[in-house]
């Protein structure tokens, strides 16, 4: 991962040192950020909006897939071949979901 870029010094960074909170001397091991504590808690604010953007990436990814998957439903061809590509396609789909949603860790 790379450190924090100047949209996230300046969006993300910037207005927590301006909420308050205490910057420390210590970096993220991941992203080299500066880490800071708010109340009583030390995070890494650059890691934390990124695990966010990522997730509410993923969840967009999540509803074209399902968007998808009862576009096929609803349109199941009659012919036998065609139908087996259609499940299979279908079987993928679900299988995408399960995985993204283990990646959630679950809810
Ligand atoms: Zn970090």
């Amino acid at each position: 991962m790379k450190g924090p870029t100047e949209w996230e010094m300046r969006n993300i960074i910037m207005p927590l040192l301006l909420s308050g909170a205490k910057m420390l001397d210590r970096h993220c091991p991941k992203c080299g950020s500066p880490l800071f504590e708010k109340d009583g808690r030390v995070f890494c604010p650059v890691c934390e909006h990124r695990a966010k953007q990522e997730k509410s990436e993923m969840r967009g990814v999540e509803e074209r897939l399902k968007e998808k998957l009862s576009e096929l439903a609803n349109s199941l061809p009659d012919d036998i071949d065609e139908l087996e590509k259609h499940l299979r396609a279908m079987e993928k789909i679900i299988e995408l979901l399960e995985r993204y949603r283990k990646l959630e860790g679950g809810e």
